[in-house]
């Protein structure tokens, strides 16, 4: 199939984009390279470099490479940044959003898998989490997903796209081949960070809160590695062939890992000592997030290759450990 994949040149884009390759797909990515990098497009693939308030240039994008789906990774993902700039989240994560789906319903494309979150869930009533569990997000970037989830059943409805949303867990790790990686700028995420504080790279990590109700008074995570990511994202394809069809999945391992957990995987992979330091915990995080991801496994015959933390922290060593400076900007 031709898959437009939209900001392919971002973390889990650009690792979905050599799965497609790998599954017999032919990816064309889309990408502003806000935030993504051309490096981390796979060599030999067609690369449009464009902003999808250009509706019209999408569009003709859609029609040039005769796309038949559109996978949508273009989101911006910083929490806090949702809460301190929220109309940046609105206009890139709601409305581009629009923009695509516009374009797409003029060039006749009607199938559309889009990047959606946990955060959509705010803080869950009870866990694991199903896809049943009330969505309330406690942040605008959830928000705006939720939103979008909302917006892609009415189009459905209305113009019969076939979409499924996936909502993400924490997402980790690196190609096996340590190829591509993980490159944020500015980073938040704690594996990263982590390797920072074992590499010298940064003098300490800061480990926000360890008075939650949790096991050992940090947080709880559900993560999951890139590659289990995309391969669900490409197992999906068969189900779009109806027209009209909704679909939303959790991926997570469903494995709680605990914040002194994740430093521990670090500490033993990388074979460093990490300086921590004890932190108030940081607005907005919820105490324990974990997915229950029967219905993929079930529907989408979805396995997960890297179900513990050690196997996904050791993927991201390999990568991070020879791009230090990540892409190098
Ligand atoms: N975290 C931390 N120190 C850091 C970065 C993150 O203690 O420097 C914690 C964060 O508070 C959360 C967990 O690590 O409990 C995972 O955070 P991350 O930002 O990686 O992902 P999120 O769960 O927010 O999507």
């Amino acid at each position: 199939m031709n898959v437009l994949v939209v900001g392919g040149a971002g973390y889990i884009g650009s690792h979905c984009v050599r799965q497609l390759i790998a599954a017999g797909h032919r990816p064309v990515v889309l990408d502003n390279l806000a935030y993504g990098h051309r490096a981390a497009v796979a060599p030999g693939v067609a690369f449009h470099e464009l902003s999808l308030g250009d509706e019209a240039a999408v569009e003709r994008v859609l029609r040039t490479e005769q796309i038949e789906l559109v996978m949508h990774f273009a989101a911006y993902c910083y929490v806090g940044e949702s809460v301190t700039d929220p109309l940046k989240y609105y206009f890139n994560n709601e409305v581009a959003t629009l923009h695509l789906l516009r374009a797409m319903l003029a060039a006749g494309v009607k199938k559309f898998v889009f990047s959606s979150t946990c955060a959509t869930y705010g803080v869950p009533a009870t866990l694991p989490i199903t896809e049943l569990s009330p969505q309330a997000p406690i942040n605008p970037y959830g928000q705006t997903k939720l939103d979008v989830e909302n917006a892609l059943k009415a189009v459905a409805h209305a113009h019969g796209l076939s979409f499924a949303a996936f909502r993400y867990f924490n997402a980790a790790g690196a190609s096996e081949d340590g190829v591509i990686g993980e490159d944020h700028s500015p980073e938040t995420h704690l594996i990263p960070l982590a390797f920072d504080a074992a590499t010298g790279r940064r003098p300490q990590l800061e480990i926000f809160g360890t008075d939650y109700p949790t096991p050992d008074g940090t947080c709880l995570r559900d993560y999951v590695h890139v590659d289990d990511l995309s391969r669900a994202h490409i197992a999906v394809f068969p189900k779009l062939s109806a027209p009209g069809t909704a679909l939303f999945y959790n991926l997570g391992t469903g494995r709680p890992t605990s914040n002194r957990e994740v430093i521990r995987a670090v500490e033993k992979v990388t074979g460093r000592k990490i300086k921590m330091i004890e932190s108030p915990r940081r607005p907005g995080d919820p105490p324990a997030l974990y997915a229950d991801s029967t219905k993929a496994q079930r529907e989408l015959g979805w396995t997960i290759k890297f179900p513990d933390i050690d196997s996904i922290v050791a993927t991201a060593w390999k990568w991070h450990s020879a791009h230090q400076t990540g892409y190098g900007r």
